[in-house]
């Protein structure tokens, strides 16, 4: 399935929630989950028509927006998880939760998963020093991701590491602000992820 082009805010209006997708304007009154902005179609959907299967089915689709994580890609992420040892559902997250794009954000060095994205694909950043463009790049404790040397020349990455000096920064990664490099100190567990996602109905989803 080719990747979604349209509104960013159209995503977080159908599933009700803030997604985080569009950077700065997230945090503004402009938002449209701030606004109060119905879901989209003409009539909205009747939150008490959501039965059980459109509930497990709208927190696939949240989490799969939030991440920037296609459908195929994403299914294979939960094959992966099941395969571990563990809480299925947490093994879910966590990996997602250990993407470079995803680390990039977290960093601070973007204001959405989508900028984080283009960064990691335009190879603006290295892991242990080597160059690597893949956003679904999986890293591991004690990896070290750092900005590539001539990328600081950018004005649009200085405007970037100006806004990494007020982020805060998960307990898994440790952040040297002034050289943008981040070392990942542990796998991040599912405490470390602070926005609010119910996998147990991505599990019930997929288990039928
Ligand atoms: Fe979602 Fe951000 Fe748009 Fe608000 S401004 S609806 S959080 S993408």
């Amino acid at each position: 399935m080719a990747r979604y082009t349209g509104p960013s805010c159209r995503l977080c209006r159908r599933e009700g929630k803030k997604l985080f997708l569009k950077g700065d304007r997230c945090m503004s009154d402009k938002c449209a989950v701030v606004k109060r902005e119905g879901a989209p179609g003409q009539h909205g959907v009747s939150r008490k028509q959501v039965k059980e299967y459109g509930r497990q089915l709208r927190e696939k689709q949240t989490t799969k927006r939030y991440y920037g994580v296609q459908e195929r890609q994403f299914k294979k992420y939960y094959e992966l998880a099941e395969k571990k040892p563990g809480i299925t559902g947490e093994n879910l997250l966590t990996t997602l939760e250990a993407r470079l794009d995803n680390v990039v954000y977290r960093m601070g060095m973007a204001s959405s998963h989508k900028e984080a994205r283009q960064l990691v694909l335009h190879a603006h950043f290295r892991v242990n020093g080597k160059k690597v463009n893949i956003p679904s790049y999986i890293v591991k404790p004690g990896d070290v991701i750092s900005l590539k040397e001539g990328s600081r020349d950018s004005a649009k990455i200085k405007e970037l590491i100006e806004r990494m000096q007020t982020a805060v920064i998960p307990k898994w990664l440790e952040v040297d602000k002034e050289n943008v490099k981040a070392k990942v100190v542990s796998a991040p567990a599912r405490e470390d992820i602070d926005f609010e996602f119910n996998e147990q109905l991505i599990v019930e989803l997929y288990s039928k």
